[in-house]
């Protein structure tokens, strides 16, 4: 099959479209056709360099496709079917997986990450990640929601515990964690404030479901919460760029409130006031995928049509460069999809 792999860490140039052997699935898997793969921030960390990948590597993490073949152990698909794969590694037995805490495992890793991705035409994978679109959705958009809907569902939902009725303050509106978070935050009923870099991206995130928006360049993010929110601050802090925006996502919080982060787009070191932590009663909590379970939460308001994936831009698999370029100069709104 054709496949992009990286033999080296680096910049984009590292990309190799190449001919590689077709996978061997396992009695107890699936042969999946990659129609489409979506980008992540993820891809760019794997291909700068992280612990535990083998070179050669696979980058890619959402995935979807038509079944191929059903390994012997493995039934329930028809060849053809269309399917996204659940953008997750794990060892199914252990505590934390029969727990349904699959992303506590141990072996828990991202499609593309430390095992090979979907920057291919075919993938291996075990039943548990197949699952089922609907014909509304096309392979474009469904490559487009696994990995950003489950992260902030986990983030909203199963960390922060939102509620109807409450403030929620999204950083980066045109990221795909920020677009799902929006749509999440609305469906809960909150009132929810957003930022971006500029004019146009502000507009779309207002047209997704965002009540208000700050230009993160222009204005200063925790005066404009002050004002919105009338000196009281935001319920939950959606987080996951880091260091350029930790002070400021603390500082809107309101007393009581509670900040989640799943990323650190802009570096990882920020400072905490200990004094504002323990008197403001504040709450930091990591966030880390999400679980199957929540997997298929967040699937079953995709497919109705509540929640809505947004595709930037599609690019031959062959062009994984410009895509991976595209991505580097944050020029995107929604997610950058390749097609093998
Ligand atoms: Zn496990």
């Amino acid at each position: 099959m054709k496949a992009v792999r990286i033999h080296q860490f680096g910049g984009p140039e590292v990309l190799t479209y190449e001919d590689v052997p077709d996978p061997q699935p396992r009695k107890d898997q699936f042969l999946i056709r990659v129609r489409a793969c979506a980008l992540n921030h993820l891809d760019l960390w794997v291909r700068k360099g992280l612990p535990g990948v083998k070179l050669p590597h696979i980058l890619g993490s959402d995935i979807a496709g038509e079944v191929v073949e059903s390994g012997e152990y493995v039934s329930g698909f028809k060849p053809g079917q269309r399917v996204l794969i659940a953008p997750m590694h794990y060892c199914g037995h252990c505590a934390a997986c029969v727990a349904g805490v699959q992303n506590q495992c141990r072996e828990f890793t991202v499609l593309g990450n430390t095992v090979d991705g979907g920057n291919c035409e075919l993938i291996a994978v075990p039943p548990a990640n197949v699952i089922p679109i609907p014909d509304a959705l096309d392979f474009n958009q469904a490559a487009s929601v696994p990995l950003v809907f489950l992260t902030a569902w986990h983030m909203l939902v199963g960390r922060a515990g939102v509620r109807p009725g409450q403030t929620v303050l999204v950083l980066g509106a045109s990221s795909g964690v920020g677009i799902a978070a929006i749509q999440i935050a609305k469906l809960f009923h909150c009132r929810v404030i957003t930022t971006a870099g500029d004019a146009p991206k502000l507009e779309k995130a207002r047209a997704l479901g965002a009540d208000l928006g700050i230009d993160h360049y222009k204005q200063k993010i925790s005066d404009e919460v002050r004002k919105i929110t009338n000196k009281e601050g935001v319920d939950i802090v959606v987080e996951h760029v880091g260091a350029a925006t930790w002070d400021e996502s603390v500082r809107s919080l309101k007393a009581g409130g509670t900040l989640v982060t799943c990323g650190a787009t802009t570096g990882p070191n920020v400072g905490v006031d200990l004094r504002h932590l323990f008197a403001r009663q504040l709450s930091l909590l990591g966030s880390y995928m999400g679980t199957m379970g929540e997997l298929h939460e967040v699937l079953k308001h995709v497919f109705a049509g509540r929640l809505k994936p947004v595709v930037d831009r599609a690019f031959p698999l062959k062009d994984l460069r410009a895509a991976h370029d595209h991505m580097e100069k944050s020029q995107m709104f929604g997610k950058i999809v390749v097609n093998p």
